[in-house]
């Protein structure tokens, strides 16, 4: 049931704690807006608490008025918003606190803040967690989901690195979430998304880096560099991540003109283990370069973890993804996603791959909500038009791709399912892990309140 949202009963409720944004209020827009484009879900209120408790009266409220709820942090997907028109978003961008414990090497974050405004606090000490390719992302959506970054084979994913978690559950009861207390919402809150509560601190265990060589280096695409590039990363110590781009190349001043338009791999690369070891690590890397013709450019540098994160924004666009996992990427793999980009008519198309494996395949399936541990790859389809609708064109060959290149592997990682597409439900959380996070629904959010999500329904649910 979905009832309609009285702003005056709203603020009533929230007893000024909040600030409470609807269409009639200035910064509306802004409030509710969320990266990608393309999506037309305006909802009825936003509200701005600054604490749990002002997390907690918003949820009580949205329960008792039977409201969809929709909660967002960095805004990095469609979710944060609500999936239909006259949802209340619950923004929880006010909980931006970052406390770091240098002697303990924790560090605690708020509900809102972002991957990149956590790293630069803990990066004062000399320490870091690792997250994904972005700064700008939510720490709550990306751990929630899961988290694979630059640091995965080294590190592991970033509910790996999870200490605990504050949390406010349906029945507006704030609790903490560790191994300790609540071990099923801790384990359930380690992959399996938004489902069982607003996260409003997260605390979790750092690590000493010191200065990383990274940055992307940029090759000629061919199967033979895809295939090389896949193989290499496989093999390679933990200390090398790199996220793979294989795309047109964008007209952008660091590459060179005649590159411009023409398909690329886009190896964004990190190597944690010592700026002395670094050549003869990257070698292989620019081996395959050279055997395709020439690397097209090389801006691998020194510098410390956090330049990493530090991108620039592209346009907004309406974007269409599909996620995948891959036993491998053969040259019969590489040139299917070679043929497929090359015959796409969309304005920006790529096939992203991110070889796992290291770190992120130590710890047992069953510990954590992520189900995917033994996959050695990752990868995401997607195509950007700045449109919804031109967008809509291109859905049919994301997941055609995607299904080519998985060559029958199952499975599809929650935070790449950014529409919350139910059909992918039981490929992101396949098994007993489905099981599991339905109990855990049926504990923490019987109602199923939290559904603006890749969403669990509560065991026992028709
Ligand atoms: C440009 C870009 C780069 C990315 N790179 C990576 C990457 O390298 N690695 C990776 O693993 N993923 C990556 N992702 C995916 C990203 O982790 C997910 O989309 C994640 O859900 C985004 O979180 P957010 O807080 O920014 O987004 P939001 O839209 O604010 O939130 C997404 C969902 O997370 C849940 N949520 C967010 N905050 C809270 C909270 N405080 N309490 C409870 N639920 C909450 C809600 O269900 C919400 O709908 C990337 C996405 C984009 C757009």
């Amino acid at each position: 049931m979905t009832s309609t949202l009285s702003p005056s009963a709203l603020r009533a409720a929230l007893h000024g704690t909040s600030l409470v944004l609807t269409p009639l209020d200035e910064g509306f827009v802004a409030a509710h807006q969320i990266r990608p484009g393309g999506v037309d879900a305006v909802p009825d209120a936003v509200v701005r608490p600054t604490d749990a408790a002002g997390v907690a009266r918003a949820v009580r409220f949205a329960a008792d008025h039977g409201l969809e709820l929709a909660v967002r942090s960095g805004g990095h997907s469609a979710l944060g918003r609500g999936r239909r028109p006259g949802a209340l978003v619950l923004d929880v961008r006010g909980l931006d606190d970052v406390q770091v414990d240098r002697a303990a090497r924790r560090a605690t974050a708020g509900g809102g803040v972002t991957a990149g405004a956590y790293t630069a606090a803990t990066t004062q000490h000399g320490l870091i967690t690792p997250f994904g390719d972005a700064g700008t992302v939510g720490v709550a959506g990306i751990t929630l989901g899961g988290g694979v970054g630059f640091l995965s084979r080294r590190l592991g994913m970033t509910i790996d690195s999870l200490h605990s978690a504050r949390v406010v559950t349906a029945d507006g009861q704030v609790r903490t979430a560790s191994a300790q207390e609540h071990p099923d919402l801790f384990w359930a809150l380690r992959g399996g998304g938004g489902n069982f509560g607003v996260v409003t601190e997260l605390t979790f265990d750092t690590h000493e880096i010191g200065t990383v060589v990274g940055g992307p280096l940029i090759l000629p695409a061919t199967p033979t560099t895809v295939a090389g590039v896949v193989a290499t990363l496989r093999q390679a110590p933990r200390e090398l991540t790199a996220i793979v781009m294989v795309m047109v190349a964008p007209p952008v001043p660091f590459l060179p003109e005649e590159a411009h338009g023409r398909l690329v791999v886009m190896v964004n690369l990190c190597w944690s283990g010592g700026v002395d070891d670094a050549d003869a690590a990257l070698a292989p890397l620019r081996a395959l370069g050279e055997q395709a013709g020439g690397i097209i450019a090389d801006l691998v540098a020194p510098g410390p973890y956090i330049g990493l994160l530090e991108g620039p924004d592209g346009p907004p666009m309406a974007m269409h993804n599909r996620s995948f996992y891959a036993d491998d990427v053969d040259e019969a793999a590489a040139a299917d996603i070679l043929d497929a980009l090359g015959s796409s008519t969309a304005m920006m198309r790529v096939v992203q791959l991110r070889v796992l494996g290291g770190a992120v395949a130590d710890v047992p399936t069953g510990a954590t909500a992520y189900a995917h541990r033994d996959a050695p790859i990752t990868g995401v389809v997607a195509a950007a038009e700045p449109t919804a609708e031109a967008v809509a064109e291109h859905v049919d060959w994301v997941a055609d791709v995607a299904d080519r290149v998985r060559r029958g592997r199952h499975g599809a990682y929650a935070n790449f399912v950014m529409d919350g597409d139910p059909t992918l439900l039981a490929q992101a959380y396949p098994g007993d892990t489905g099981r599991r996070l339905a109990e855990a629904k049926a504990t923490y959010d019987p109602t199923n309140l939290f559904r603006s999500n890749l969403n669990v329904l509560p065991a026992g649910h028709d």
